[in-house]
């Protein structure tokens, strides 16, 4: 049995939706589908969250969503008169528009994306709509159930055949509708795959697959056909797009094979995301891709003799725990540590945080270096092999780009490198040829 999950611009307009019914049919495996709102038709378009979003504020701005929720209506209005279906669209969206203006919150009024999605898809394919509402149970805090979570789907889904359920939202403890991160369809649509035992998680998208660069960087690089579950967590962390970085967790313990599929090409076999280990021996391959994430900072502390000093590095990553600031990476050497940090954590704090380290570690000196970007060139069979990292310095040093940081992971699946911005692309491109 498979479970599928269809992303936004699968389910865009009536005649993507139509392409979904028909992937979904062609394989009676494929039991439960869960899908994401719709997403951009067009590069000018705009997705039905980020619309439904502009609702939420259009009603905190102005008392009513009225304005914003137009381009809601008229989507989902054009796809039930389009796809011939008949799911009361009208008096849904009436109820979603008054529950907006009456003060809903902006995780409710983003969740009804997908729940109108499900309901579209379900009608259209005649299986049961289930809403995960009830089913994805997150904390007070936030933080997934994820045991109780499945243990719900299967006593839900046990005496349902087939169905159709929307991606993105769960609820809390107080049974209020609240949402993962951007994206986070994903995530649903693996803890489905796990709750039911599927033998595949299909994630159908709009690409044949996860590429080994950056396709906006480097010219037409290959697709990945195979990488395990460790290397997908850094290239998806490290921004490669393709999937949610924390979709990978639910499936991986049970060893569910993802496969990233294309709804636009259904034919290509996609990537195979398996368990670390299974992955098959790639003609001697050493890189399996590369991604990388501009906007970091690098905060450099120096204090001779700081590793004799004991609770050097806890005093320092107290004031970033004060602060509720996470940090990406700590490479350090005999009197040195530098704290890699996203600008978007460390942003309007970024003062504060080196004045409370001057105060704490009476450092000899303490400096600050933004736009930082770091590339990461993953692989598993970098592991117990020398020569890669020769390979990724030669490569930056041949088109001058200054290294500013190295981070080598212990597993030694991966090699991160800080570079300055202005050297990102051209870095990307280095690396890429020399492993091509
Ligand atoms: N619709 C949500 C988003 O745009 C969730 C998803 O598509 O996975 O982020």
């Amino acid at each position: 049995m498979k479970v599928c999950k269809f992303g936004g611009t699968s389910m865009a307009n009536s005649a993507t939706i139509t392409q979904v019914a028909d992937i979904v049919r062609a394989d009676s495996e494929r039991r439960y589908v869960v899908v994401s709102a719709p997403g951009k038709r067009t590069s000018a378009d705009i997705k039905v969250t980020d619309a439904l979003y502009a609702c939420h504020r259009e009603r905190a701005e102005k008392g009513s969503c009225k304005e914003a929720f137009a381009v809601i209506r008229k989507r989902f209005l054009d796809i039930e008169k389009e796809l011939g279906i008949d799911i009361s669209v009208a008096s849904e969206l009436d109820a979603i528009e008054k529950a907006i203006d009456a003060g809903a919150s902006a995780d409710y009024t983003a969740s009804r994306g997908e729940y109108l999605s499900a309901r579209v898809l379900a009608a259209l394919l005649g299986y049961e709509f289930v809403d995960t509402a009830s089913l994805i149970k997150f904390d007070k805090d936030g933080a997934l159930l994820l045991d109780l979570s499945l243990d719900n789907i299967r006593d839900r889904l046990a005496s349902v055949d087939r169905a159709v359920l929307p991606g993105f939202y769960g609820t809390d403890n107080e049974n209020e509708i609240k949402t993962f991160s951007r994206g986070g369809s994903d995530i649903s649509g693996a803890i489905v795959a796990r709750a039911m035992s599927a033998s595949v998680y299909e994630n159908w998208t709009d690409v044949d697959g996860f590429l080994t660069a950056d396709p906006r960087i480097v010219k037409d690089p290959d697709i990945i056909s195979c990488l395990s579950y460790k290397e997908l967590r850094e290239l998806a962390y490290m921004g490669a797009e393709v999937l949610h970085p924390e979709s990978v967790f639910p499936v991986r313990t049970a060893g569910i094979p993802i496969n990233i599929k294309n709804t636009f090409n259904p034919s290509a076999a996609g990537t195979m995301i398996v368990p670390d280990g299974k992955v098959p021996a790639a003609g001697g391959k050493v890189i399996t891709g590369i991604a990388g994430r501009k906007g970091f900072t690098i905060i450099n502390i120096e204090k001779d003799m700081m590793n004799r000093e004991i609770g050097f590095g806890r005093k320092a990553l107290s004031i970033l725990e004060y602060e509720g600031i996470s940090f990406e990476h700590m490479p350090s050497g005999i009197d040195t540590l530098s704290l890699v940090i996203r600008d978007e954590y460390l942003g309007p704090h970024a003062q504060k945080v080196v004045a409370s380290l001057r105060a704490a570690l009476n450092a000899d000196n303490i400096d600050i270096h933004s736009g930082l970007s770091l590339i990461a060139t993953v692989g598993h069979n970098m592991a117990s092999r020398h020569g890669t990292a020769a390979t990724i310095f030669a490569a930056l040093a041949a088109s001058n780009i200054n290294i500013r940081m190295i981070d080598q992971g212990s597993s030694e699946m991966n090699i991160i490198v800080g570079v300055d911005t202005f050297d990102y692309e051209k870095a990307i491109c280095a690396i890429y040829h020399a492993f091509k």
